[in-house]
């Protein structure tokens, strides 16, 4: 036997058994079934590394440090937050909206006890779950009445098979939307039940094309809001209005989808094309659906407001109890609802508001001083100010650019890819975007008070 090979042999003779290594373990998070495979694991790497003919130190105290490691990061929530450097406010995938502190307040507090969201407090008696949020969905839109599922798609969804299963939804040509790849308007159309009837070209749609295309078959007129995509050039469309009146003439509801969650139109530039809810119902719209995560800043949910009669008969569709929402987003969204009846108040608290309405010198003020003190970390090679684009994002707004500012990052060490992976991975992870070779770490949807520790995390990723 050759020296190096007994050496290998000793090596490996003195790597613990799992039961040694597991009795060093605290499992106290995991239990112990977890803790034994995360030991088990622990040395067959190790075992590994040996074979391999590497240094690495496989005594008992190093293993059992590796193992709790790799414990720690196991036991930990598999949902953490991250930081949105990605300069698109309301991003779908990082869960869109964020929400106000309240909110987030009145969901910690319903979610871990009990909360009354299906009896009514005074009479003991059992009610409608959107009882707890009705009265201010009135309030805010002035419609007759209002409730809440799962998400704007599932309102649709709902809504359709309530008033259209079937029969024919009229739509115009110019609206046959697919926002984010599963909600294609076609196939939410089918799956309620309902068949499209497509109505006057792609560019130019007028209130005649719509009234030519009603027969016996047609049950509901429905407008969408083109939230993700622009038609321009020769164009028309039919106005609400006029929509409203030729639906009142032959007793069809008009539906209008405003996807994004406007109760009333706002001062910002930004937002002056969205349609808002209340618009849309002194309109004479029958039924007004939205979303609550998208510029509401709520939790997920969809949110339907019109005519009693019909929010009546949606709730007693079969299909509400497959798309009910449960007391975490009756928490969240009864809350942001209460900021929204002061606009300043849903300005101040609502951070994707806060995000839209922040100046470029206040970013820019924010960056330089970033720029300035990531320049002091040995690790990044250059960080630089830039001007960046901004976008409200969750389908918003798609022409309507923000002015934002945000740091230019590079590295020695890496290649931007593998750089903006390390500073995804990291503890929070933050999402930038890659351009022209940099990390770009767009400030506009970042809040201030997490300047610190975006520092941090940037200085210590390489
Ligand atoms: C975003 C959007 C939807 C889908 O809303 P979800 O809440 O994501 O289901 C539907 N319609 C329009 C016009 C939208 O913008």
């Amino acid at each position: 036997m050759t020296d190096a090979s007994r050496e290998l042999q000793d090596r490996m003779r003195a790597l613990p058994a799992v039961h040694e290594l597991l009795d060093r373990l605290d499992v106290t998070r995991v239990g112990r079934e977890v803790g034994t495979n995360a030991a088990r694991t622990t040395i067959e790497v190790a075992r590994q590394a040996i074979l391999a003919g590497t240094n690495a130190p496989v005594d008992l105290a190093s293993l059992a440090m590796h193992a709790q490691q790799s414990l720690e990061q196991a036991s930990g929530p598999p949902l953490r937050p991250v930081i949105n450097a990605t300069g698109i406010i309301i991003h779908t995938g990082l869960g869109r909206s964020a929400m106000s502190e309240r909110a987030g307040d009145a969901i910690r507090a319903v979610a871990c006890g009990a909360a009354p969201v299906e009896l009514d407090v005074a009479s003991g008696k059992r009610g409608k779950r959107a009882d707890v949020v009705r009265d201010l969905l009135k309030e805010l839109t002035g419609a007759e009445s209002g409730t809440v599922v799962n998400n704007c798609a599932a309102a649709l969804l709902i809504t359709l098979s309530t008033l259209a299963r079937g029969k024919r939804v009229l739509v115009s040509r110019s609206e046959l939307v697919e926002i984010g790849g599963s909600f294609r308007l076609p196939e939410v159309i089918e799956n309620g039940g309902a068949r499209l009837r497509e109505v006057g070209t792609t560019n130019r749609v007028r209130v005649g094309d719509f009234e030519r295309a009603i027969d016996d078959q047609a049950a509901a007129i429905l407008r969408v809001h083109a939230s993700n995509y622009r038609i321009e050039g020769f164009t028309e469309e039919a106005a609400l209005e006029d929509l409203v009146a030729l639906g009142g003439e032959h007793d069809l509801p008009v539906i209008h989808d405003i996807g994004s969650g406007l109760l009333r139109p706002s001062t910002l530039s930004v937002l002056a094309s969205e349609p808002d809810a209340r618009t849309s119902i002194e309109a004479g719209a029958d039924l007004v659906l939205f979303s609550g995560d998208k510029l509401l800043g709520g939790p997920q949910a969809g949110i339907i407001v019109g005519r009693r009669m019909l929010i009546e008969q949606i709730e007693r569709n079969p299909l509400m109890r497959a798309l009910r929402v449960d007391k975490l987003t009756l928490g969240g969204l009864g809350v942001t609802l209460q900021l929204h009846r002061d606009p300043d108040l849903a300005s101040r608290e609502i951070p994707a508001m806060r995000a839209i309405g922040r100046t470029v010198e206040e970013l820019r003020t924010r960056a330089e001083q970033l720029a300035a003190r990531l320049s002091l970390f040995g690790t990044v090679a250059s960080a630089e100010v830039v001007e960046t684009v901004s976008y409200v994002g969750g389908g918003s707004n798609p022409a309507q650019a923000i002015e934002s500012v945000g740091v230019a990052l590079r590295v020695s060490s890496m290649c931007e890819d593998e750089f903006a992976r390390k500073l995804r991975v990291g503890e929070p992870g933050v999402f930038g975007r890659i351009e022209r070779g940099c990390v770009v770490i767009d400030l506009c949807a970042v809040e201030p008070s997490d300047d610190g520790r975006l520092e941090e995390c940037i200085g210590s990723a390489p």
